[in-house]
């Protein structure tokens, strides 16, 4: 502000600042040409600590994040471990590294989430497990935090919303996703039914934070999703005539549901997916880097773990 830098030569004619009375006592004189000066050198030193902080930003949170997450692994690893192992099956088949990382994974999308409880009691399984089947979804992913997402709702069953006639097992909102514990529960228990409404809602949750948006979460999802809508829907024109077929009439709703539906199938039933739809199936697999058919589900290393 000025007055910063002021050459107190008293000899010197008076000059009238901002705050400054006109008095006949000398006041000090601003040397406008060290002034500017020192301004620019305040506006650099400035803009590049901005700069600095921003090209850190992401560095330094990912930090932050890795020390939380190791703290909380440090006291609840083989909780964490257990209960995933018992419920997961996905996370049962993977390897002891890959386990690890599930692991951090988990803990990480969890402690980023609030958690609300609707006739039931808050139990530390829930959120973990719930974090799971995103983190299960997105595992072949550089970035798989959903972040526009803050807020997950879990409901003790199923539930009535927007005075629809039909029962919600799972939907997700601009900012919040609602999940029926009920359904969640069950769609683990039957792990080969294609039926999955954790899956289901965390498909819709990753396609919303990256797809026809300006700035995706993850910049290689969004542009191979677009691969995969072009391969995809030929076979939803195809499914809209066909009420038996592979992936359901569910699937034929809208693309948005077909994408999620697909999901479920890839990752509950992915060897008759392969059969009935071998393309639809391979572009899956690009996309989400991974393939569950392969003993090392994930296919291209993730660079920044
Ligand atoms: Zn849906």
């Amino acid at each position: 502000m000025p007055g910063d830098s002021l050459n107190t030569n008293n000899s010197a004619a008076p000059v009238y600042g901002t705050g400054f009375s006109a008095s006949s006592k000398p006041v000090p004189t601003i040397d406008l040409e060290t002034d500017q000066t020192d301004y620019s050198a305040v506006s650099t030193f400035v803009i590049l600590t901005i700069l600095g902080l921003l090209m850190l930003k992401n560095p330094l949170f990912r930090f932050i994040r890795r020390k939380q997450v190791g703290l909380i692994l440090n006291q609840y690893d083989w909780f964490y471990h257990s209960i995933l192992e018992k419920n997961i099956p996905y996370y049962s088949k993977l390897s002891f590294e890959e386990q690890q990382r599930f692991l951090r994974r988990t803990v990480a999308f969890m402690k980023s989430k609030r958690f609300h409880y609707y006739d039931m009691k808050e139990e530390p399984h829930v959120p973990l497990l719930i974090s799971a089947a995103a983190v299960q979804l997105s595992f072949g992913l550089k970035h798989y935090l959903l972040k526009e997402f803050d807020t997950i709702h879990v409901l003790s069953g199923n539930y009535r919303f927007a005075g629809l006639p039909v029962a919600f097992e799972g939907h997700v909102s601009e900012s919040d996703i609602f999940i029926s514990w009920e359904s969640f529960v069950k769609s683990f228990e039957d792990y080969s039914d294609g039926n999955n409404v954790g899956l289901h809602e965390m498909a819709h949750a990753l396609s919303k934070v990256n797809a026809g948006v300006d700035t995706p979460e993850d910049e290689l999802f969004a542009q191979l999703f677009k691969k995969f809508n072009q391969i995809a829907r030929p076979v939803f024109y195809e499914i809209q005539t066909d009420p038996y077929s592979f992936l359901g009439a569910y699937a034929a709703t809208n693309m948005y549901e077909f994408w999620a539906v697909c999901v479920e199938q890839f990752f509950e039933r992915p060897q008759a997916f392969q059969i009935h739809h071998g393309r639809l199936y391979e572009a899956m697999t690009i996309l989400l880097n991974q393939d569950p058919l392969q003993p090392q589900i994930i296919l291209e290393p993730i660079d920044n773990e």
